[in-house]
């Protein structure tokens, strides 16, 4: 069952039954949205969490390895390495 995250869509401080301003909640797929927090009584929104994002299985090419930072090595043999 995935777990949905919910905040107060008010911005209006936190949510006190339910400890902060927001909340997780395990639901089925086949439910309807939560529009009210279920303790409080106050509009609520999904927030789209990071857990359930895909992860790009995709290895970085040299280009995008080397934009996010990493000092990528060619091997050129036995115990050879070359600075890209
Ligand atoms: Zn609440």
């Amino acid at each position: 069952m995935p777990i949905y995250e919910y905040e107060l869509s008010d911005d209006k401080g936190d949510c006190r039954p339910c400890g902060g301003p927001g909340f997780t909640l395990r639901r089925p797929v086949s439910a309807k949205p939560l529009e009210k927090c279920p303790a409080c009584k106050r509009p609520v929104r999904k927030v789209i969490s990071s857990f359930s994002t895909p992860t790009h299985l995709k290895p970085l090419s040299i280009t995008d390895a080397k934009k996010a930072g990493f000092t990528v090595y060619k091997k050129l043999g036995k115990g050879e390495y070359e600075r890209q």
